[in-house]
């Protein structure tokens, strides 16, 4: 769009106007002395003043608007431009002349016809009464009636049942613009009567050029960066964009510098932003430390640091992701160049892994008070990152591994069964340290090892009688032939007040019998204290032998190729080995 804001272009707007607008004012505020005076200047709302002037060219202009949008977009200098559109003694006109004595008394404020309400301060039921009064009188002058309310959420609830009153039966000669940045206040039955415009905020190029064309026609030299960073505090308000300029002008005088621009701001260095960024991409732990550090020595706040570093990293990922990404960032010409020189540095997935990175900072942030801490840390996550393989590339390198290493999976040291097969080695070697218990009877004659029989033995009075053999799993062989069978149970244990029953005895007695196949003595010793040196209990081998397996189980899981490459690719870390049903028939082979 042609940008027309010069009042050269415009005679009403010009001097005369404004001295008369505003005479006790030597220093006319920008925002006022630039406010738009045609659809063509109001920045940023070309869709909203399309549709007006199209329903001006048709003569099909409604008899309510709704202006809704953020403070400072132009929703007010709209209303006095279709109000003069409307009352031009050209028109109505696609465009007002700005010339004519309703154009000119509309811009200074003084038409009868045009009637401008502060919603904010003018909320009674009384003061709509009075304007339903003065909407029966015909305009004086003009063509219509118009009123503009500004504010108009800010009405009492029997203020807007007035104002119904007219909207269902509006005299033909009667306009209503209603103002607001807050629609949802508005209640349905006014909404529904209205045509309804959106406002949106006006992007930051936009801004800046406005801020551009008025420096120079101030003779003020200020740097792209200065109204970038002007524009950008105003967050896509022209009004508050052109305060901040206003003050700008009046704190630097004619000579702005940078540096003072930001200072005064409060604002964060854009440049720190791209430093940072080019310290993450290249790596440079020590770069970015003392960005850090710089930041701390400006005074910024940490948090607020942070949360400009995610909107810089949220700009890589949509110029990225979209081919016209200029629509979704807010920035500058220059920035923009900037931004997508570095962003050839990181892939998406790269940046959205910081973009991750730095969100949790931010959020830890709001925790706690170690700020700099916090985002230092956050920054040689950054710079340490490994490089990111793509997902699709991981499938294909592990099934490259799954395929090809046939071989490597059939031997014997990384099979998912080897670990089995070695298993009755292990629990043998696990006994080894237990062979000379003093209770291992040496002038035994029977051929049969108290080791070995006793499981045996165990196993068979289990298939017996199962409530016996449980009792014996808790049962130390203190000595066990053919002749003497002594078990010990700890003094006053549950197991051995069971087996003191003289039936119960009588029956392990018999066991033992044909078992041994001999009549050996049975006795029940009662043990006291440390059972270390004692012989083991089944119970004992069994949870042994558990953890015999599961060790040898992790080892092999440990070293099986395909593993190892997953935790090298992912960079993971095993937490748990997990023995599959499989694993479990196996288990009952080994037993
Ligand atoms: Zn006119």
């Amino acid at each position: 769009m042609s940008l027309n804001p010069c009042p050269s272009n415009f005679p009403a707007y010009s001097n005369s106007v404004r001295s008369e607008a505003i005479p006790a004012l030597s220093y006319l505020v920008l925002a006022r002395k630039w406010r738009p005076q045609t659809f063509q200047d109001l920045i940023g709302q070309e869709h909203v003043c399309r549709t007006l002037q199209n329903a001006i060219e048709s003569g099909r202009v409604a008899h309510a608007f709704l202006f809704t949008g953020a403070r400072g977009v132009g929703k007010t200098s709209a209303a006095r431009i279709l109000a003069k559109a409307l009352q031009c003694e050209n028109g109505p006109v696609q465009e007002p002349c700005n010339a004519c004595p309703a154009c000119l008394e509309i811009t200074s404020g003084n038409s009868v016809d045009v009637i401008e309400i502060d919603g904010a301060s003018n909320t009674g039921v009384e003061d709509i009464r009075e304007l339903r009064e003065n909407i029966k009188y015909l305009p004086s002058r003009c063509r219509f009636k118009i009123f503009i309310i500004d504010e108009v959420h800010m009405l009492s609830t029997s203020a807007f049942n007035a104002l119904l009153k007219t909207l269902e039966e509006p005299p033909p000669h009667v306009k209503f613009i209603f103002a607001t940045t807050e629609p949802h206040k508005v209640p349905i039955t006014i909404l529904s009567r209205c045509q309804r415009f959106d406002f949106k905020r006006i992007p930051l190029p936009k801004i800046v050029d406005l801020l551009r064309t008025i420096v120079a026609e101030e003779k003020v030299a200020v740097s792209e960066a200065s109204l970038t960073a002007i524009a950008r505090k105003g967050d896509g308000s022209m009004r508050d964009s052109l305060s901040t300029l206003d003050q700008v002008l009046a704190f630097c005088g004619n000579g702005v510098e940078d540096d003072e621009v930001i200072a005064l701001l409060g604002v964060v260095d854009r440049r720190l932003l791209l430093e940072t960024s080019r310290a993450v991409f290249a790596r440079d732990c020590q770069a970015a430390l003392d960005i850090v550090a710089r930041v701390d020595s400006f005074g910024y706040n940490m948090r607020s640091f942070c949360q400009e570093l995610i909107d810089h990293f949220r700009n890589f990922v949509v110029l990225k992701v979209l081919a016209n990404p200029a629509e979704l960032l807010d920035l500058a010409e220059g920035e923009l160049a900037d931004i997508r020189e570095q962003a050839t540095a990181g892939t998406l997935d790269q940046l959205q892994r910081y973009l991750s990175i730095l969100l949790k900072a931010e959020a830890e942030m709001s925790l706690s008070g170690f700020t700099r801490l916090i985002l230092e840390m956050a920054l040689l996550k950054m710079c340490t990152l490994l490089p990111v393989v793509p997902v699709d590339e991981l499938i294909e390198r592990l099934k490259a591994l799954e395929g090809g290493g046939g071989q490597k999976l059939a031997s014997p040291s990384v099979a998912p069964r080897a670990p089995q097969a070695t298993v009755p080695a292990t629990t043998r070697t696990l006994e080894t340290p237990e062979k000379t218990p003093p209770a291992a009877d040496p002038s035994s004659s029977t051929p049969t090892p108290s080791q070995e029989g006793w499981p045996g033995f165990v196993a068979f009075v289990n298939s017996e009688k199962i409530s016996l053999g449980k009792i014996l799993e808790h049962g130390r062989p203190l000595q066990f032939s053919a002749k003497d069978v002594e078990i010990g149970f700890p003094a006053g244990s549950f197991h051995l007040s069971c087996l003191q029953d003289a039936e119960t005895l009588a029956s392990l007695t018999e066991l033992a019998a044909r078992f041994c196949k001999a009549t050996p003595a049975v006795r029940l010793t009662s043990l006291n204290g440390e059972h270390k040196g004692l012989p083991s209990t089944v119970q004992e081998k069994k949870s042994l032998e558990a953890d015999g397996r599961q060790r040898k189980l992790e080892e092999a899981a440990r070293k099986h190729p395909l593993v190892t490459a997953a935790v090298e690719i992912f960079e993971a870390e095993i937490t748990e080995v997990v023995a599959l049903e499989r694993d479990a028939g196996a288990k009952e082979e080994i037993d």
